[in-house]
């Protein structure tokens, strides 16, 4: 399957994209951890993509497409994937398209998780994320690891984004709004859209992601 992810940032579109993704074996690509990877191996894409992140922007197309189009294009991904944070913004969605029909493939669905404002601007605010694996999330208050700062899964040391502070989310929030959402409507045209409340419990959001993809099966 070849599946888009969407939803403000704090959505748990990272969280769902793991399980999502060992559910029905296909790669989890996340733009912004190819950027966090970037940035923290020191590459000229990293150092062109921080100030924006930083920010709460959006990175520059021009560097984003490139890197999301070289991802797609490895061998894990010939059979489908789960677009986590890509494509962010229309001219990103139409790159998709074209990219996608020249290769004679097509999206499946766009998975739209949606969750209040105020629930997104806590759950961010208080995330923790391990070093060692982006996927291992946990909050200060909803989902303490046992020992403070450290992962209950692998034993990483957690660590809190950079881009996580209440004023960036708020940015980044404005970002999802202008830019971003207008992705629903594009792939609505298109017949590609399910929307699922990301309230409730992890296990219970993937449940009810799996039976709105219709693989409840799998
Ligand atoms: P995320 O981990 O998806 O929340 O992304 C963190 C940050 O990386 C975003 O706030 C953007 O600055 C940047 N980013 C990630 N994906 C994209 C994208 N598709 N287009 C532009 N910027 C992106």
């Amino acid at each position: 399957m070849r599946i888009v992810l969407v939803g403000p940032p704090g959505a748990g579109k990272g969280t769902q994209a793991a399980y999502l993704a060992k559910n029905l074996s296909i790669p989890h690509i996340s733009t912004g951890d190819l950027f966090r990877a970037n940035i923290s191996q020191g590459t000229e894409l990293g150092k062109a993509a921080k100030a924006f992140m930083d920010a709460g922007n959006l990175v520059p197309d021009e560097v984003t497409i490139g890197m999301a189009k070289d991802r797609m294009a490895q061998p894990d991904a010939e059979g489908g994937f789960l677009l986590d944070g890509f494509p962010r913004n229309v001219s990103q969605a139409e790159a998709l398209d074209e990219s996608l029909k020249a290769d004679g493939q097509k999206l499946d669905a766009v998975l739209d998780l949606e969750v209040p404002e105020d629930e997104v601007v806590k759950r961010i605010a208080g995330r923790r994320i391990c070093r060692n694996d982006s996927s291992h999330v946990f909050h200060v208050a909803y989902s303490a690891p046992k020992q403070e700062g450290v992962c209950d899964t692998c034993g990483g040391e957690l660590y809190q984004r950079g881009d996580d502070t209440e004023e960036t989310v708020r940015r980044r929030l404005e970002v999802y709004h202008a830019e971003t959402e207008p992705i629903i409507d594009h792939y609505k045209a298109q017949g590609l859209v399910v929307t699922i409340s990301a309230l409730g419990k992890v296990t219970e959001v993937t449940k009810r992601a799996m039976e709105a993809l219709g693989r409840s099966d799998a």
